[in-house]
C-alpha cells in the first residue's frame, strides 16, 4: 500500500480553537499510527480575512501540543509550497487542464466548473430565478468514519471567482491531488463540501482520496457546536493559564475517539499505537471542562520536578507585573524550586500557584482575621510561640523529618499537642490556615524568615 499521507489543512483566520486543535491531532496520531506523513498546509486564499497573527498562532499551538509537522512551512518538504497564497502557479496550471477537458465556462466573470449530465432549467422558488439543474450521477463516498455517504452535485458550481481568486473547492482539491494526500481527515462541516471535491478529482483524473469526517464538539452545556466564541475554546487559552499540553492532548484524542475499552488517561506512545480511523465514534462529542481539569491534575501530580519548576518559572515569567510576579523573579532559583516543589501536590493547576504561594515571596502578606481569632482563642498561642520562636533559634531546619522530631520533642515538653502548634506557627509565617505541611513549610521558608515572621507574629 502506498504510504500514507494526511494533511491539516486551517485557514489563518481566526484563533485556533478546540475543534482544530483536534482535527490536527487526529491527521498527527494517524500518520504517526501508521508511519505516514502529516503535512501542513495553509490555506490563506482568502486575503481579507488572513493574518499572520492568525497564523503563528497556529504554528505556536500545533508547536506546543507537539504535534509536530513532516512538510509543511518552516520544514519545506518536495511538494511545496505550503501556503495557498504561494501556489498561484499551480492552480493557473491545474485550471488549464480543466479547460482543456472542456469541464469549464465562463459566466459574469467567473469561471464555473461544468459537471456530467443531462441539463435542464427549473425555477427556485427560494433564490427566485432560473437555474440549470444537471442529472449527475451520485458521489459514493466510503467515508472511513461516516460509513457510505451518497451526494449528488446537480448545478455547476464556481470554481475562479470574477476577482480571479480561485475558491476553496477548487484549490483545496488541487493541493490534496499535487501534495499526494491519501487520506482527508476533517471536520464533519466539510461533508457537504466532499461530493463537489469527488466530480474535482474525477474531472482532474485523480484518485479520489479516503475520506474521513470527524463528528463535531458539542458546547458543554446545551445544544449545538462549540464555537470560537464559547468558553474553553481557544488553545492559547489553556497555554496562558498553563495547562500541560500532554494533558490537553490526551483530553482531545478522547472527544470522538476511546482506546476500545474505558481507560483516559494513556501515554501519547500507547495512544499512536491504538489510534485508527474506524475507532472514531460517529457520535457527537461534548466538551467537559471539568474532565479536562481533572486530567490536567491527573499529569500535573505526576510531571517530574524539573519540568514542574519549568513549567512554574514560565507561567510566573508571563504573569502581568504585579508583586508576587516581581518578588517571584528575584528570588533565586533554589528557593523558587523548593517553593514550587512544596506546592506541586496541593495545587489544581499551575494558574493557582502565584495564589498559592504568594507569601513564600514577600514579607508583608495578610493575615487572615478570621483565621487569627479562631486560632488565638484556643490554648495558650502565646506561650506556643514563645517556644516554637526557641526553637526556631537552634532547631535542625534541614529535613521534613528533624523539624518534625523537633516540634513533638518541644510538644512533649511543655504537655501540648503537635497541633497546638501547628495551627499558630501556619498562622504566623503564611497567614493562613491552608498550605503545605508545618516541617515542609518551615524547611523551605527556611529558618531567618520563619525566626523573622514568628517574632514579628507575637510582637
Ligand atoms: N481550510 C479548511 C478549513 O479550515 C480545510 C478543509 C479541509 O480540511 O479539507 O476548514
Amino acid at each position: 500500500m502506498a504510504k500514507v499521507r494526511v494533511r491539516f489543512a486551517p485557514s489563518p483566520t481566526g484563533f485556533f480553537h478546540i475543534g482544530s486543535a483536534r482535527t490536527a491531532l487526529f491527521n498527527w496520531l494517524y500518520a504517526r499510527h501508521t508511519g505516514g506523513v502529516f503535512v501542513l498546509r495553509i490555506e490563506d486564499t482568502d486575503k481579507e480575512r488572513n493574518s499572520e497573527q492568525f497564523l503563528n498562532v497556529i504554528y505556536d499551538s500545533l508547536t506546543w501540543l507537539g504535534l509536530n509537522w513532516d512538510e509543511g512551512p518552516g520544514v519545506g518538504g518536495d511538494f511545496g509550497p505550503y501556503r495557498q497564497s504561494e501556489r498561484g502557479l499551480v492552480y493557473r496550471e491545474y485550471l488549464e487542464k480543466l479547460k482543456a477537458a472542456g469541464r469549464t465556462y465562463e459566466k459574469d466573470g467567473a469561471i464555473f466548473f461544468r459537471l456530467l449530465g443531462e441539463r435542464h432549467e427549473v425555477y427556485d422558488e427560494h433564490r427566485k430565478k432560473t437555474v440549470t439543474k444537471v442529472g449527475n450521477t451520485p458521489a459514493v463516498i466510503d467515508d472511513r468514519i461516516r460509513g457510505r455517504v451518497e451526494r449528488t452535485e446537480d448545478e455547476d458550481f464556481v470554481i475562479v471567482r470574477s476577482d480571479g481568486n480561485p475558491v476553496f473547492h477548487f484549490v483545496n482539491v488541487v493541493d490534496d491531488i499535487t501534495m499526494r494526500i491519501t487520506h482527508v481527515i476533517r471536520g464533519e462541516d466539510h461533508l457537504s463540501n466532499t461530493s463537489k471535491h469527488v466530480e474535482l478529482f474525477k474531472a482532474l483524473g485523480a484518485p479520489v482520496p479516503e475520506y474521513a469526517h470527524i463528528p463535531l464538539i458539542l458546547k458543554q452545556n446545551g445544544p449545538g457546536k462549540m464555537s470560537k466564541r464559547d468558553q474553553g475554546a481557544l488553545i492559547e487559552e489553556y497555554q496562558r493559564r498553563g495547562f500541560l499540553p500532554e494533558a490537553l492532548v490526551n483530553f482531545l484524542c478522547l472527544l470522538g475517539w476511546n482506546p476500545g475499552d474505558d481507560r483516559e488517561k494513556m501515554p501519547i506512545a500507547e495512544i499512536i499505537r491504538l489510534f485508527d480511523l474506524p475507532g472514531v465514534n460517529q457520535s457527537n462529542a461534548r466538551f467537559d471542562e471539568k474532565k479536562l481539569a481533572h486530567m490536567n491534575l491527573a499529569y500535573l501530580l505526576e510531571l517530574p520536578p524539573d519540568r514542574f519548576v519549568e513549567q512554574a518559572r514560565a507561567f510566573f515569567a508571563r504573569l502581568p507585573a504585579g508583586a508576587t510576579a516581581a518578588a517571584a523573579a528575584k528570588a533565586d532559583e533554589s528557593y523558587f524550586r523548593e517553593v514550587m516543589l512544596l506546592s506541586q501536590p496541593k495545587v489544581k493547576g499551575i494558574e493557582e500557584l502565584p495564589a498559592y504561594t504568594a507569601y513564600f515571596f514577600c514579607e508583608d502578606f495578610p493575615i487572615d482575621p478570621k483565621v487569627r481569632e479562631k486560632v488565638m482563642a484556643k490554648d495558650d498561642p502565646k506561650a506556643r510561640l514563645a517556644e516554637l520562636i526557641e526553637l526556631a533559634k537552634s532547631a535542625d531546619f534541614s529535613t521534613d523529618a528533624a523539624i518534625e522530631a523537633a516540634i513533638k520533642d518541644l510538644a512533649a515538653r511543655n504537655g501540648a499537642g503537635f497541633g497546638d502548634y501547628q495551627a499558630v506557627a501556619r498562622l504566623a509565617v503564611s497567614g493562613t490556615n491552608v498550605g503545605p505541611s508545618i516541617t515542609g513549610l518551615f524547611r523551605v521558608l527556611g529558618r531567618e524568615r520563619v525566626l523573622r515572621r514568628l517574632v514579628r507574629f507575637a510582637a
